[in-house]
């Protein structure tokens, strides 16, 4: 039997190895996970090119090329696939509301705008649709946008905010690189106040040793059926891997997220999410999760011509969707509420709590969790009472 320190060593082992694939093109630089492999040249901005990002990324791909790029002029190639990097001078605001939706419930966190695109491939992404062009995006005006935060804070240090960087990038692929999760957490440790989401299909948890308060960090990991995650999800961490990850974060203190979103209208469906909710029981115990979201696949028009394109053998697509209110493709309303209801149910039978819809009416709500947002006391507030806790008695949004 092992005792706890010697379990946690042979844990921290298993994530150096799984952090530190070796790839080394010039042993002198440092190991490049999979997914980062296939960036072929970096682009900067002239104006950051002094940044402790910009330099610290450079030290990281110093292999490859390098075309200092003068911002108000478009790089040639911007219509290039996902093999550049940018780091680029971003001028609009960094803390943003979630754009959401019209007519539906949205979950009210904000973002922290740190770059767009994404270097792994899933075949739903709705950012193949939502951006205009596939350029791996970071601000490196980092300074720009820890003064905004601190605004921000400053003007309403009682305000109890969700963060989350995890809308228009993915949390943590480009973390071996930037280190900007790292930078972030160990910012907002000065701002109790503040809890930070960072959502991901990747492990990486060189954020950890930053992070002074662990009840204010929320590593959080998207969850789909095994054969959705192997199939349509290229590139990102196996279910086991996330999941591990998940672990180690519960026993080091913090909470997790678990994200069903989207829920894949694919052959097999029943089983394959039957199967990773049984995954995550073996993983996980229900009070080291603060939330689950659940929610059916559901895009802009334009998104089914991308995956067509794209993804030529992502068959789910061919489901039957309607326009619903807010102008987005939908599963038509009966199997969508029959998957949510299959994950929620499985999910409540194993014990787990905190479940909500994201971007549903009050009927799905109703028809799936058997409650409605109303009766939570809002949605946001929900979440921030399951963030928060005790500490949550008066919003001040
Ligand atoms: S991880 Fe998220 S952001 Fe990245 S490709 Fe997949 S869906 Fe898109």
């Amino acid at each position: 039997m092992l005792r706890p320190n010697e379990q946690k060593n042979i844990d921290i082992l298993r994530y150096i190895k799984m952090h530190n694939q070796v790839y080394a093109p010039n042993s002198s630089l440092p190991a490049l996970p999979e997914h980062l492999r296939k960036l072929e040249r970096i682009w900067v901005d002239k104006s950051v090119l002094h940044t402790a990002m910009t330099q610290r990324v450079l030290a990281g791909v110093g292999h490859l090329p390098v075309e200092i790029v003068d911002q108000e002029q478009r790089p040639k190639d911007y219509d290039h696939e996902l093999g550049i990097l940018y780091l680029k001078h971003y001028k609009g605001r960094f803390l943003r509301s979630c754009p959401g939706t019209s007519h539906y419930h949205c979950c009210g966190y904000r973002i922290v705008h740190i770059g767009e695109n994404c270097p792994l491939s899933c075949s739903y992404c709705i950012l193949q649709a939502y951006f205009q062009d596939r350029v791996l995006k970071v601000w490196a005006n980092q300074e720009d946008l820890f003064g905004e935060l601190e605004r921000a804070f400053g003007e309403h240090p009682q305000r109890r905010l969700r963060l989350g960087t995890g809308e228009f990038t993915d949390s943590l692929t480009l973390e071996p690189l930037t280190g900007y999760s790292r930078d972030l957490v160990a910012f907002l440790s000065d701002y109790p106040q503040v809890c930070l989401e960072l959502k991901s299909k990747v492990v990486n948890l060189s954020w950890m040793d930053q992070a002074r308060r662990p009840d204010r960090v929320l590593p959080a990991w998207s969850m789909n059926a095994p054969h959705i995650q192997a199939g349509e999800e290229r590139g990102s961490a196996t279910l086991e891997e996330r999941l591990q990850a998940a672990r180690y974060c519960a026993r080091s203190g913090f909470r997790v997220c678990l994200h069903f979103d989207p829920v894949i209208p694919c052959n097999d469906w029943e089983q394959g999410y039957a199967r990773t909710v049984e995954m995550i029981a073996d993983y996980l115990r229900p009070e080291q999760v603060a939330y689950i979201s659940l929610g059916s696949l559901r895009f802009m028009p334009e998104l089914k011509s991308r995956i067509m394109t794209n993804h030529p053998s992502s068959n789910y697509i061919y489901a039957e969707f309607i326009t619903g209110l807010d102008g987005k493709q939908r599963l038509l309303r009966p199997l969508r509420v029959r998957q949510l209801r299959h994950v929620a149910h499985m999910l409540r039978r194993a014990g787990f709590e905190g479940l909500y819809l994201c971007m549903e009416s009050d009927e799905v709500w109703q028809d799936v969790l058997e409650c409605t947002p109303r009766k939570l006391g809002g949605l946001a507030r929900y979440l921030m009472a399951r963030v928060f806790g005790a500490e949550f008695s008066a919003v001040t949004e």
